[in-house]
């Protein structure tokens, strides 16, 4: 802790407490959080319990949970999937069980803690390859020994660049690997029908996250009927927690349905094409990014700085600092919704540039 605070890293947490701010903070991309329908949803489902009241192998698994897999199964075409309360919780379940029944893990350096925590509970050799290096990703498989896990997300959250899932899908195939894909920030936003992974690619186990495109909170992992079998045999967290709020899974039916509708992430395309355009008309440092999550790259000591002056012009924006990131990596993390103007975004990239070049 001591040595955080000299490094001026500590961590802080603030209340959100500016209702007029334009949010570029968070991860609600389709805007789904406080949509109509959504609410609706909500405000409809009298007939359901807000709390499972129990875990899901005893009595938390209820018809609506069991609805929301079949929906998800449905759209990605995996065989069977299975909810979590968070995607923390899913990945740290996966990754923890599966590594469990592995030799080797090989992954990309910049995954999710979630994932990285849920190998190291596991005690299995961990490999890890240059972020989206197909190359390297290859050498590290042909090093690793007996059964491998491959591990990748599809959109990463810091960088907002997207993996090359067809070819790490391919050399998982070759190497006889299984390839598991976080899909966090790339379900409801990249892809052809805006399926994320899936319209890429079938992993052996994805995982699909609520608390973003969707809206809402929790997650599923996807996969085979063997995968979630074992999982439900083995897998700490499903057995030893609470299933998710039945309400809550019931608006995440309706966020699935809007994702299907593809209106909102139409107008998420047309902020981030434009975000792009009008942030390199100005030169922004921006990382190649053609997501939602924009990174905006800033020297080491000015990141908490411009984002403070960003914020006292109503511009809420994530500082992100080591270790989150490597350090001399320091960021701005812009991330786009549906609900944002261009207007705003304009806004933004004005009040950035000036930022920048105060600080500069
Ligand atoms: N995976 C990735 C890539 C994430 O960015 C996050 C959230 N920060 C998670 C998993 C965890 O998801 P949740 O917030 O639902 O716990």
């Amino acid at each position: 802790m001591r040595q955080r605070q000299q490094q001026g890293l500590l961590r802080q947490r603030r209340v959100l407490d500016e209702p007029n701010a334009i949010n570029f903070a968070s991860n609600d991309y389709l805007g789904l959080s406080r949509h109509a329908d959504m609410q609706h949803a909500l405000s409809t489902a009298t007939d359901l319990a807000i709390g499972a009241s129990a875990s899901p192998l005893v009595s938390g698994y209820l018809n609506v949970h069991q609805q929301l897999e079949q929906q998800l199964c449905h759209m990605t075409g995996y065989q069977q999937a299975m909810l979590f309360c968070s995607g923390f919780a899913a990945n740290h379940c996966l990754l923890q069980t599966l590594s469990a029944a592995v030799d080797t893990v090989v992954a990309d350096k910049l995954v999710h803690a979630s994932v990285i925590d849920g190998i190291r509970a596991s005690g299995v050799k961990l490999i890890r390859y240059r972020h989206n290096d197909v190359a390297h990703a290859q050498q590290c498989l042909q090093r690793a020994e007996g059964q491998t896990l491959l591990v990748t997300e599809s959109v990463f959250s810091m960088d907002g660049d997207v993996a090359p899932l067809t070819q790490l899908s391919q050399l998982a195939r070759a190497h006889g690997a299984l390839l598991i894909v976080d899909d966090a920030h790339g379900f409801g936003v990249v892809g052809k029908n805006g399926l994320g992974a899936s319209d890429w690619i079938e992993a052996d186990a994805l995982v699909v996250t609520f608390g973003k495109a969707m809206g809402c909170q929790g997650a599923a992992v996807l996969g085979s009927n063997t995968l979630i079998d074992y999982l439900q045999n083995f897998g700490r967290h499903y057995i030893y927690s609470t299933a998710p709020s039945p309400l809550l899974v019931e608006v995440a039916k309706t966020a699935l349905s809007l994702i299907k509708n593809g209106a909102q992430r139409n107008r998420l395309l047309s902020n981030i094409e434009y975000f792009i355009r009008t942030a390199d008309r100005h030169k922004l440092p921006r990382l190649s990014s053609t997501t939602a999550i924009q990174p905006i790259l800033c020297q080491s000591q000015s990141v908490l700085k411009v984002a403070s002056g960003l914020r006292e012009k109503g511009l809420l924006v994530g500082a992100i600092r080591p270790p989150t990131v490597p350090s001399g990596s320091q960021r701005l993390r812009v991330t786009l919704s549906a609900c944002h103007t261009h207007e705003q975004i304009a806004q933004l990239v004005t009040a950035l540039s000036e930022e920048l070049s105060i600080d500069g």
